[in-house]
């Protein structure tokens, strides 16, 4: 069967296949009961296999099936063991996160797509193959068909990279669409008519900015500024005021509860208990931090992705940046999340700025809607994936 021109999709015989170098732990293969209603389903209708749609994101991956919703949202990281000298995935995603910066000598809990890029695409493959075989309730064989959402700065080794990995993963046919798009469409935006959006979304590794009309890309940028971005900042303040070495989690921590992109107007703001390790004694100490602490270790990342959004509207043509002025900037991603930075934006662009209504699922629910319409895919797919 030959595949409809202009689809999108590649399928599993244009697959490049690798000898594997890790090995999946047997834990992760142990099949598990799947509820009692889907056995009776899948008893009466054969093997189930549903079609789905990834947001690979170097935080976050998401999965969207085919007329259930989204049915997994999971860290992505992957923590691997070392057994006789060779390597196999022991846990992946919330398990998997939880080991970061905590595994003994022997496992390393590592995050395949930081920065932005897939920086170990055999890790990232394990990935993607455990969560697609999770919400497929542990089957072996399962098909679907898959569309990946993909940073619109990936090159076209990362894509060609991403598209293998699905295919070795299982998949049957492969599309890729552009994460400022399915952001948009998960946003609510009218990226179908002839007006101009722009949406900012703030991942864990990038911000993208995009401007967009007629279910086309007009402006996209990708800068490695993000979420991580956020907590190095943090990391490197907290070292540099009080001589505290604290990991990457408890970065995270303090920019979600008390991170902001502007410092109060009066006082300190809420305060946090934070520990960490004493640089100059060596011994475990805990230290109060408040918002205005919080304000000053993030203004370099915040003022980099005001610098972004301001770079984007003076590359958009005047007729789009008008639509804009009127409509405004539409906010995704988790560090949209990050208090005050719609008014930070606003008051940098003069422009009125919007947070998504549910910012970390926005790429998730526009990829899954384009997998909802068919009629949706040759518009709005990468011109790439075909
Ligand atoms: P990705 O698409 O790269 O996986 P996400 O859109 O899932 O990224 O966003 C994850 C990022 O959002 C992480 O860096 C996380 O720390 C950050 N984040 C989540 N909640 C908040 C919050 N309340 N305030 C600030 N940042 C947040
Ligand atoms: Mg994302």
């Amino acid at each position: 069967m030959t595949r409809p021109a202009g689809s999108g999709f590649v399928d599993a015989r244009q697959r490049r296949r690798r000898a594997p170098r890790i090995q999946t732990s047997a834990r992760l293969l142990r099949p598990r009961l799947p509820p009692l209603g889907t056995l009776m389903f899948s008893s009466l209708f054969g093997s189930v296999t549903k079609d789905i749609a990834i947001d690979l994101g170097t935080a976050n991956t998401l999965i969207y099936m085919k007329g259930r919703g989204i049915v997994l949202n999971e860290p992505s990281v992957v923590a691997l063991r070392t057994v006789g000298g060779r390597k196999e995935t022991y846990a992946v995603g919330l398990e998997a996160k939880q080991m970061l910066g905590r595994t003994p000598g022997h496992m390393e809990a590592i995050r395949p797509l930081r920065d932005g890029v897939i920086a170990d695409f055999e890790v990232a493959e394990e990935m993607i193959k455990y969560f697609i075989r999770k919400v497929h309730n542990y089957k072996s064989f399962v098909n679907p068909k898959v569309i990946v959402c993909v940073p619109s700065g990936a090159t076209a080794v990362e894509r060609r990279a991403i598209k293998d990995s699905c295919l070795n993963a299982g998949a049957r046919r492969v599309a890729l669409m552009d994460e400022p798009m399915a952001a948009a469409i998960g946003a609510g935006l009218p990226i179908h008519e002839a007006t101009g959006s722009m949406v900012v979304d703030i991942g864990g590794g990038t911000t993208e900015v995009a401007v967009l009309s007629l279910s086309g890309v007009v402006y996209s940028r990708s800068v490695r500024v993000g979420g991580d971005t956020m907590d190095e900042a943090i990391i490197s303040y907290m070292r540099r005021s009080y001589n505290l070495l604290i990991g990457e989690t408890t970065a995270e921590r303090i920019k979600k509860e008390i991170g902001t992109a502007r410092p109060p107007e009066e006082g300190d703001g809420l305060a946090i208990d934070v520990k960490g390790r004493d640089l100059m004694q060596g011994v475990p100490r805990e230290v109060r931090v408040a918002e205005r602490q919080a304000a000053e270790a993030l203004s370099e990342p915040v003022a980099q992705i005001v610098d972004a959004v301001r770079m984007a509207l003076e590359s958009t043509p005047p007729e789009l940046a008008s639509d804009i002025a009127d409509k405004g900037i539409m906010l995704t991603g988790g560090g949209a999340l990050l208090r005050g930075l719609d008014a930070e934006i606003t008051e940098h662009t003069g422009l009125p700025v919007t947070v998504a209504d549910d910012p970390l699922s926005c790429v998730a629910l526009g990829c899954g809607k384009v997998l909802e319409h068919p009629s949706w895919m040759k518009s709005v797919m990468d011109a790439s994936g075909s």
